[in-house]
């Protein structure tokens, strides 16, 4: 049911993709489809329907691929707020992770000033859908990976979704 219907909404998004918006839970990082979407009047009760713990938020449909992907969400002063099951393996367990400094999980080729401006614009509401190298902190062999860092919300935060990156 739940593949069809994500499947659905990527043809529905195709459109206009990057002022298109998808929701997503903020734990599980499952994308509703289509027939699920919220209504307006729905908006109260924004507990996710698959896993019952995380909160519906909606960002850029360029910024979210696919259901259960690793992602973080973050303020504008670089603290977790969320972290999807996915992204548990990579930076740490939610107990650990909610409330660090995003810095102290990740750092960015680029420098993580580059990597710190990205996200607190993308947490202040910028439209844009940046992608930055990243390194996770801890990791063994210092494994790389993709940020595709976007607005999302409410409340107003960045979504930092990580993946692995091409090797080249
Ligand atoms: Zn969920």
């Amino acid at each position: 049911m739940s593949i069809t219907g994500t499947e659905q909404a990527g043809l529905l998004y195709s459109v206009r993709p990057s002022k298109a918006r998808v929701q997503f839970c903020s734990r599980c990082g499952t994308i509703p489809g289509a027939r699920e979407r919220r209504t307006a009047s729905d908006q109260a009760e924004r507990v996710c329907d698959v896993c019952g713990m995380g909160v519906m938020l909606s960002t850029a449909q360029g910024a979210l691929l696919k259901s259960g992907s690793a992602f973080l969400v973050v303020t504008d002063d670089l603290r977790v707020t969320a972290v999807s099951q996915p992204a548990e393996a990579l930076v740490g367990k939610e107990g650990s992770v909610i409330g660090a400094n995003l810095l102290s999980l990740l750092s960015c080729a680029r420098g993580d000033g580059e990597l710190a401006t990205c996200t607190a614009r993308a947490a202040n509401g910028a439209r844009d859908v940046v992608e930055l190298p990243v390194t996770v902190e801890g990791a063994i062999g210092a494994a790389r990976f993709l940020a595709r860092i976007a607005s999302c919300g409410p409340p107003r935060g960045a979504l930092l979704t990580v993946t692995p990156a091409l090797s080249s």
